[in-house]
């Protein structure tokens, strides 16, 4: 039987949600990744101070403890949302006290619980300018809704800003979330080292005529929406690279079926369930393989100066063993991607 032996996964983006989604959907990333980047836009509480990210932590690894998680392996890396009112104090404590190590700005409206998003990074400039004195990376929903713009540019639409910050904050880490659509990888090629971007599974395989073709699939549906084929090439040749500038952000994004089966569905896929099995398929498929654990486990901790977990822990792997199995319908109340479908690779 074929098998593959990565380092735990880091994963650069996620959304673990609270109450008993958090519950249901935060072991199951525990079960592959050495770490992730835990998305701050909760609801009702969203994590926007030092205060917040101590008590989501807290939640977060009870949550753990309860589904019998062992902490030693899973380490959630919070984060802070980044609004028009985030003050540099704000920051200072965030990260000295909280321990948070990104701040996330969505811009205003753009994307799932994004209503008071940032309306303007020159607005909070000092802001700003204490993340890039505290080493807390800047996380980029990308995506500007103007006026008389059709939605498959708002991620074009979002590039100068992002040059404009790249310019004005050089030690500033950046990090492009989800990219999709060949404009944006190309700005992040072009600008120095300390812009990167993270590439979901989803936009590995989905393109915008799985979303919006002969049928709406409204399971298929995310922010950024899945862009032409020869956006989604790049976006396989970038994470098949081994480019450290590329690297895992699943933005696993549970709703409800009924969230997203509805007249104003939500936007966001489960990912979670199936992440390894189809990365590890997606990759073979296209003979890289090798490029697979630079991917998945070095990039992302390299760019976040973060140990390498694999090289310096060699029991921390996970296994992949071909047995087809076939995604659940739905798992929790949520209709996880691939729903239906046959896998390869299973987690060991
Ligand atoms: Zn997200």
């Amino acid at each position: 039987m074929k098998t593959i032996t990565l380092p735990r996964f880091n994963d650069m983006h996620v959304h673990f949600r609270l109450g008993q989604m958090l519950k249901n959907v935060a072991p199951v990333t525990a079960s592959y990744c050495s770490r992730a980047v835990v998305m701050p836009n909760t609801l009702p509480r969203p994590i926007l101070n030092a205060d917040d990210v101590i008590w989501y932590r807290d939640e977060i690894n009870r949550a753990l403890e309860d589904a019998g998680v062992s902490l030693g392996h899973f380490t959630p890396l919070m984060t802070i949302k980044i609004r028009d009112d985030t003050t540099p104090k704000m920051i200072h404590s965030a990260v000295y006290a909280g321990g948070a190590i990104a701040g996330k700005v969505y811009p205003k409206g753009v994307t799932t619980n994004s209503g008071n998003g940032l309306t303007s990074f020159k607005g909070i400039g000092k802001t700003l300018s204490k993340m890039e004195d505290s080493g807390m990376v800047l996380l980029l929903h990308g995506e500007l809704d103007l006026e008389r713009t059709i939605q498959s540019e708002w991620e074009a639409a979002f590039l100068p800003q992002l040059e404009w910050l790249s310019a004005n904050f050089p030690n500033l880490g950046i990090v492009l979330e989800h990219v999709s659509s060949a404009e944006a990888v190309q700005a992040v090629l072009d600008l120095p080292d300390n812009v990167a971007a993270t590439i979901t599974v989803h936009h590995l395989v989905l393109t915008e005529n799985d979303v919006i073709g002969t049928k709406i699939r409204p399971h298929n549906a995310c922010r950024p929406m899945p862009k032409d084929f020869t956006d989604r090439d790049l976006l396989l040749e970038m994470a098949m690279s081994g480019n450290p500038k590329f690297f895992l952000g699943s933005d696993s994004a549970p709703h409800h079926r009924r969230s997203k089966e509805c007249a104003e569905g939500a936007c966001g896929i489960y990912t979670a369930p199936i992440l390894p099995s189809l990365l590890a398929e997606t990759f073979e498929e296209h003979g890289a393989l090798d490029k697979l654990e630079a991917f998945t486990s070095r990039n992302g901790a390299v760019f976040y100066d973060l140990p390498l977990g694999g090289e310096f822990f060699p029991a921390e792997t996970i296994m992949l063993v071909e047995d087809p199995w076939m995604v659940p319908d739905e798992v929790d109340g949520i209709v996880p991607f691939m729903a239906g479908q046959t896998m390869c690779y299973k987690l060991a």
